[in-house]
């Protein structure tokens, strides 16, 4: 505990003073590990280990070095090799340590001509038989614009395993006036405009601190390519939006520490992947938004979302239409794990649970599961029938924190309980400021939804107790010294869905 803490405050000390500029700097060199450090996608034997080199007068080629220590003095070291930083791939260094010891802390670190990157610490998942506890946290929407990242900085301070990413890691807007702070440039189309997006986001001190921390596991939404696109349809209808996708979808594997097997080509990512942690549990992580099929009864001026009633759009209930994709569908009901007892997470990117927004007449979503519901109920249906343990949905994108239960007929209150939610709000963007309170008459299923509060949600799942979670709230995310609360605290019993109040 004495080490962590000590460490979590070196963490900070150098995300916040010098990156990369600790014992080789030159006074006239330019920094290159200036966007950072992460880890992600942990497994019993190793993680992905991610930086990219930044700087002046790049060679298109570079030999990255990378350690990896048992101990955050590199004096143990139990790994280590070279990476090629290219120029076609924004420099970007993706390491993949095998061999290490399940369930066990290490710490990392880049060099690359003549200069060392800080360290980082990270983790391997449990072996495969052993039954250890996971703490995580959930978060989404991280507009810079809307705010600073002051939840990041407590979650620091969180003791977690696992971050788990859930989308809109970046939006593709273009700069707006009078914001707390400024996104630099226009509208993200290009590949060097998302690669610039990113730098800036990634020059953050809190957000470096967390990625250097923890290891994370991604899920993308739409703003890391375009508002509410559907598979290879934008938002904006005149565009050519399969280049803008490939650019996007590049610069996203460029910057985060994703398998190198996950490399795109062209226009395709692969994203969705299965993570086991231990005995305990499956962390299913989805792909909501490559595979869709388009979104129905769209607006006249754009291809983007649109909130009505059925009458006005009964393809909604199209049995055709699917929100992964017909593979990634059966992959996911062949990938479910259902050894009693164990848990399977669901990473995806936005609400799973009915939202009807109207008392006079039930309204959809289209964005959501809501708009491809019928997809939604052979998910849910399957995970009866086949009496999958422990299934928690995990989501962002709606910019509120929603607790609720997953029904088998959202219709009929009486309908068994199939499974949890826990959709986490955003990291700052803006949600519409007022309360959802007034909508839990209408969806009775949800047992929290609040849209005027950012933040996170952490999380301890252990076999005894279950899954505890907590909702953890901004003072006020246009701060950057804002203090955070926890306003509700929920619990998922082992072999019983649904959510209770703690
Ligand atoms: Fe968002
Ligand atoms: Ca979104």
């Amino acid at each position: 505990m004495h080490t962590h803490r000590r460490h979590l405050l070196q963490l900070s000390l150098a995300a916040g003073l010098a990156p990369g500029l600790l014992r080789h700097a030159r006074a006239d060199a330019s920094p290159r590990f200036a966007l950072g450090i992460a880890s992600g996608h942990p497994s019993a034997e190793g993680m992905v280990l991610w930086t990219r080199l930044t700087g002046v007068d790049l060679p298109a080629r570079v030999e990255v070095r990378w350690e990896v220590a048992e101990d955050e003095t590199f004096r143990r070291l139990v790994a280590s090799g070279t990476e090629t930083a290219e120029a076609g791939w924004a420099h970007s260094v993706h390491a993949e340590p095998v061999g290490l010891r399940p369930g066990r802390w290490y710490w990392y670190r880049f060099e690359a001509l003549g200069q060392r990157s800080t360290a980082g610490r990270t983790r391997t998942a449990p072996a495969a038989d052993a039954l250890e506890p996971l703490r995580f946290a959930i978060a989404s929407c991280q507009r810079w614009d809307h705010g600073f990242f002051a939840a990041w900085r407590h979650m620091l301070a969180e003791e977690l395993d696992l971050v788990m990413f859930l989308g809109d890691y970046i939006y593709e807007y273009g700069a707006a006036p009078g914001r707390v702070r400024s996104v630099e440039g226009g509208a993200a189309v290009t590949l060097p405009q998302y690669r610039a997006r990113y730098a800036q986001y990634k020059s953050d001190p809190a957000l470096q601190a967390m990625h250097a921390a923890v290891p994370w596991l991604f899920v993308w939404d739409d703003h890391e390519v375009e508002n509410d696109y559907a598979g290879l349809r934008g938002e904006k209808i005149a565009q050519d939006f399969p280049a803008r996708r490939a650019a996007a979808y590049q610069a996203y594997w460029e910057h985060q520490p994703l398998p190198k097997a996950w490399r795109p080509r062209g226009v395709d990512m692969r994203m969705h992947g299965r993570n086991a942690w231990g005995r305990l549990a499956v962390i299913h992580a989805l792909d909501d938004r490559q595979y869709r099929d388009p979104q129905l009864c769209t607006k006249a001026d754009k291809y983007g979302s649109n909130t009505l009633p059925l009458r006005e759009c009964p393809e909604l209930l199209d049995p055709r239409r699917t929100l992964l994709g017909a593979a990634q569908e059966r992959w996911l009901a062949e990938g479910w794990d259902v050894t009693p007892g164990r848990w399977n997470l669901v990473a995806q990117q936005t609400l799973m649970a009915r939202m009807n927004r109207s008392a006079k007449e039930p309204t959809y979503w289209t964005d959501g599961w809501d708009g491809y519901a019928p997809a939604r109920n052979r998910l849910l249906a399957e995970v009866r029938q086949r009496q999958v343990p422990n299934v928690v949905v995990l989501g962002g994108d709606v910019h509120s924190h929603v607790v609720a239960d997953l029904k088998a007929d959202f219709d009929d209150p009486d309908s068994p309980t199939v499974a949890s939610e826990f959709c986490g709000s955003s990291i700052t963007s803006w949600g519409g400021q007022r309360s959802l309170d007034g909508l839990r008459t209408l969806n009775p299923h949800l047992h929290y939804a609040r849209n005027d509060q950012r933040g996170y949600m952490a999380f301890q799942l252990d076999a005894r107790d279950g899954l505890r979670a907590a909702v953890r709230v901004l003072d006020d995310a246009l701060k950057l010294d804002s203090g955070i609360s926890t306003t509700a605290n929920f619990v998922v019993s082992p072999g019983r869905a649904g959510v209770l109040p703690a």
